[in-house]
């Protein structure tokens, strides 16, 4: 479906040949290739342009190897610009503490309660005791799909579906864990279409609250370019400390991984790539780099 960025820069580089080095002129064009090939896999225009330019600076004075393809040169360059840029190294969650909270926030939709199910089983499968609590107050089967993941998975679920107030639940949940023993609470907000206040409000409450020990905003990366706003605004009144990136199975390029890092500078933890509780990825930039390059 995507013209490889590599034969479209080995076109571009074509004239780059003769004079043997990458110079400020004959690099436009390439540059103009390499942000297309960036905005074709989402990535926000204004970040892509940020990237190019700094890939442009990294490219000058760069000596071009006639031996091998010029194209492979400067996708390599670019590849490892990307990998960078979203972090190099993979990372994980911190899940210290008694009980270790994680926070899950997200628009409705986003893939939250799938997620809080894949982290919880991935979590028991280390031997560790999960609470999970429903804190979808306005979604009265939003507490049925966690319970039926809950049973799925052998975790327990802190549901109150007569409670209104998600701040009260969240603590009696917090409650509960460390009256159980359990290692790890991951606790399941209500997401919204579309953000608005009372939402933003109510899940920084709860975070107030509860005081997580990670608060993880999750996106669906079949957003597209929306993906960066939503991230902003939720990073603004949260600080979240990392990002879960889902639907990744489907046909996004992933480029919203690349934009969420740039504007929001808080590492991309994890990428869902199904519905199975199984599909729990860690994330990998360099991985990523490759498939946002196609
Ligand atoms: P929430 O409203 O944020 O809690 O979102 P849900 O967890 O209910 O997910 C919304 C829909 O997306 C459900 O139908 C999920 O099965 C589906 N979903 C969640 N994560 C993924 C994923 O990584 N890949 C795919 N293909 N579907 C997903």
């Amino acid at each position: 479906m995507f013209e490889n960025l590599q034969d479209k820069l080995n076109k571009a580089i074509r004239t780059l040949k003769g004079s043997g080095r990458i110079t400020d002129v004959n690099v436009a064009s390439t540059v103009k290739e390499i942000r297309r090939a960036l905005t074709d896999a989402d990535v926000n225009f204004k970040v892509a342009k940020d990237i190019t330019d700094q890939i442009r600076e990294e490219a000058i004075g760069q000596k071009i190897v006639i031996a091998v393809e010029p194209g492979q040169m400067l996708v390599k360059i670019v590849h490892d610009k990307l990998t960078e840029l979203m972090g190099g190294q993979a990372e994980s969650v911190n899940l210290k503490g008694s009980p270790a909270v994680v926070l899950i926030a997200g628009l409705q939709g986003s893939g939250k309660t799938t997620f809080s199910g894949k982290l919880a089983h991935n979590i028991k499968k280390q031997g560790r005791q999960v609470l999970l609590a429903a804190c979808d107050i306005y979604r009265p089967a939003a507490i049925a799909q966690l319970q039926t993941l809950g049973q799925q998975i052998g975790v327990e679920v802190y549901a109150e579906p007569d409670n209104k107030d998600a701040v009260q639940i969240a603590k009696n949940a917090l409650k509960y864990a460390k009256e159980n023993s359990k290692n790890v609470l991951i606790v399941d907000t209500a997401g919204r279409l579309a953000i608005d206040e009372a939402m933003m409000q109510e899940v920084e409450n709860v975070k107030k609250a509860i005081e997580p020990t990670e608060t993880l905003f999750v996106v669906d990366s079949m957003t597209g370019q929306d993906a960066v706003n939503t991230a902003k605004t939720f990073n603004d009144r949260l600080n979240f400390d990392g990002v879960v990136l889902t639907k990744l199975d489907g046909d996004a390029r992933g480029g919203a991984a690349l934009s969420i890092r740039h504007v929001v500078e808080k590492p991309i933890k994890y990428m869902s790539t199904g519905e199975k509780m199984e599909d729990l990825d860690i994330f990998y930039p360099d991985r990523m780099a490759s498939r946002i390059l196609g």
